[in-house]
């Protein structure tokens, strides 16, 4: 498939409500998006850095800029080039893997939709629907908090996680546990542990927790191996995991039991099927990540997240829960879980108003 132009557009979405971390609060979603025009037809990408480098070094400005220097113009000068020799193609940039995931999922559904088929057959997909879980963002309080789960529970999501660090750990969690003794739950430190305050992890031990994710810094394997040998708890790596080197690594080192996988985390969708098939030869669940993605990425992630060693429930919410007006027609969940597309592709694109009222730029790139 010869690819004869390059579209690249930054969106802005307005959130339903803040995004909040420790590192900022963010009222709206920037992306890049990329829609290929091709000898075959369109095909449709989108990069999930954040406007900010606070969960990875990578975010939309600089991916932006790397997509239309460095990456952009190697794709266009490959000429014909198939979804799986994407990564060879884009090897010689170094980092940017949300980037250049962007570049292999608009390939792989422009060579999905003029083959008639889905992104999900594609990738090995073994069911039609997904469990949602949803991560809880800090609250303002505990009352807060055990209202905004309730509420959640209540829209039926199968799963609650929610964001710990010291000092913000032992409390709510109790009081989640407390309030709701049945709920799947699991917590997320984003490596705010250091290694010896292993103990606040330990006292999260009796409170059934799913997993525990990303304990201590992303570069720090033998720590999360150090933590995952003294706390019970299962340890599930995230922002440690950038390929299926690192996670077989992490897998011989004891640093984790659990994997989070993040198509963009990891440079692209097919070397996130790479993690998701040694992990299963190592009996290690897997779970599908968010990134606040526009309907694109969410309909990439489920086709993902519908592999068959996605034993958990992924962090993919309807598309109200995080956008007033998403780019396709929204995803809407149904008893807590979401349809896998089935159309040709990613099964989805961008409604043309949504599309034109969303967007901030637009740049077409040629050979
Ligand atoms: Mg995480």
């Amino acid at each position: 498939m010869r690819v004869e132009a390059v579209e690249l557009r930054r969106v802005r979405l307005p959130l339903v409500r803040p995004f909040v971390t420790t590192a900022a609060a963010t009222t709206a979603r920037s992306s890049v998006l990329v829609r290929l025009l091709t000898d075959g037809g369109e095909g449709w990408g989108e990069c999930v850095a954040l406007d900010a480098p606070h969960y990875t070094s990578e975010y939309v400005e600089a991916a932006h800029h790397a997509l239309r220097h460095h990456l952009v113009p190697r794709l266009l000068a490959a000429g014909a080039v198939a979804g799986e020799a994407v990564a060879q193609v884009l090897g010689p940039v170094q980092g940017h893997p949300m980037a250049k995931a962007a570049l292999e999922m608009a390939v792989l559904d422009a060579e999905l939709r003029a083959a008639g088929r889905s992104l999900a057959a594609r990738l090995g997909a073994t069911r039609t629907e997904v469990d949602c879980g949803v991560a809880v963002g800090e609250a303002p309080s505990v009352g807060a908090l055990l209202d905004e789960v309730a509420g959640y529970l209540d829209q039926g999501y199968r799963r609650i996680k929610l964001k710990v660090h010291p000092g913000a750990d032992l409390e709510p969690v109790a009081a989640v546990r407390a309030r709701f003794a049945d709920v799947a739950l699991q917590v997320d430190a984003n490596g705010a542990y250091s290694v010896d305050q292993w103990p606040l992890l330990a006292a999260l031990d009796p409170f059934d927790l799913l997993l525990v994710e990303q304990p201590v810094a992303a570069d720090d394997l033998l720590g999360a191996a150090e933590v995952a040998r003294r706390i019970r708890t299962p340890v599930c790596l995230d922002e440690s995991i950038t390929s299926a080197a690192t996670a077989a690594t992490a897998l011989a080192l004891g640093a984790c039991s659990v994997v989070n996988i993040k198509p963009g985390r990891v440079g692209g969708l097919l070397e996130a099927v790479r993690i998701h098939d040694l992990c299963v030869a190592a009996a290690v669940p897997v779970w599908c990540g968010g990134m606040l993605e526009t309907g694109l990425g969410r309909a990439a992630n489920l086709a993902l997240a519908a592999l068959p060693g996605f034993t958990l429930p992924a962090d993919l919410s309807g598309s109200a829960r995080y956008f007033p007006l998403d780019l396709t027609e929204p995803f809407v969940p149904v008893d807590g879980r979401l349809a896998v597309p089935t159309g040709p592709g990613l099964g989805v694109a961008p409604l043309p108003e949504e599309l034109e009222e969303l967007t901030v730029s637009v740049e077409l790139l040629r050979p």
